[in-house]
């Protein structure tokens, strides 16, 4: 298990739940969906010391649901290094933490459909994409 597994795992434990927005319930996160330039899926940001996860109102569900469980990434692993945190769909997010955000999400949303990480190594990545519901350009990215 990886670093960015264990992050995943810990947090589902401390929540009760995998399902990213009522893990944002649980930590006050406020999640928001605005009219947001096209190639913006989210952000996220600090104010007064309470998170908002932006989401871009034109995303369907389950790419909000992927998005949430990315800006949500950010927030627990990168909440210290960074403010706002920009989510794009193009060439240019190809940083570290965009990365890690990725695959965070990807774990988070396989264990909202298994009990365990462990469990979904079985799957191949296209059964993964589809149950989690993951984009598919994203299983791409993630994973070859
Ligand atoms: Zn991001």
């Amino acid at each position: 298990m990886n670093n960015i597994q264990k992050c995943v795992q810990d947090l589902v434990i401390e929540h009760g739940s995998a399902e990213p927005k009522h893990i944002c319930d649980n930590m006050g996160i406020i999640i928001l969906s605005l009219e947001l330039p096209e190639r913006v899926n989210g952000f996220t940001m600090k104010n007064h010391g309470r998170w908002f996860i932006v989401l871009n109102n034109m995303l369907d569900d389950d790419r909000k649901r992927f998005t949430t469980a990315h800006e949500l990434g950010h927030v627990v692993m990168h909440g210290c290094t960074n403010a706002v945190n920009l989510s794009c769909n193009t060439y240019f997010c190809t940083s570290k933490y965009e990365r890690e955000a990725d695959m965070f999400a990807a774990y988070l949303l396989l264990t909202a459909e298994y009990d365990r990480c462990a469990e979904c190594d079985a799957l191949t990545i296209q059964q993964a994409s589809q149950i989690a519901r993951i984009p598919g350009e994203k299983v791409d990215e993630l994973f070859f």
